[in-house]
């Protein structure tokens, strides 16, 4: 754990959220500012900064979050019509929490190219 950092804290229940998956690798919560009227977080318990961070010691992890992915958009309804999984990495790509987190955004439409 990251002594400071926000989802570390929401991974040990240190800092409440709605969550609405865990294990014992990841835990999954609503953002709490939604983007889509599905927005789901989904994040390693360990604490990795960024996607540039994963060694080939995560790989299975990696793995596991998408297994995890597709499981909560079924049973959240968006699997057939379809989501999206969003990694961003690093100041461009629009990351501002540096613990690595997928957003499953879904229940509209989601255009491309993206903002
Ligand atoms: P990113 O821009 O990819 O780093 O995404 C960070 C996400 O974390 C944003 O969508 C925020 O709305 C979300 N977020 C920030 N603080 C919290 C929190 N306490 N609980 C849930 N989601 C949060
Ligand atoms: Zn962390």
């Amino acid at each position: 754990m990251s002594a400071d950092c926000l989802f570390c804290k929401i991974a040990v229940g240190d800092i409440p959220a709605n969550i609405v998956y865990q294990d014992d690798l990841v835990v999954a919560f609503h953002d709490i500012e939604p983007q889509a009227p599905q927005h789901v977080l989904i994040i390693p318990r360990r604490h990795i900064a960024t996607l540039l961070d994963l060694t080939r010691d995560e790989q299975l992890l990696i793995g596991h979050i998408h297994l995890v992915a597709a499981q909560i958009a079924r049973q959240r309804g968006i699997a057939d019509e379809g989501f999206r999984l969003v990694n961003n990495c690093n100041r461009a790509g629009g990351q501002v929490v540096w613990h690595l987190h997928f957003h499953l955004l879904g229940g509209r439409r989601m255009n491309w190219p993206p903002g």
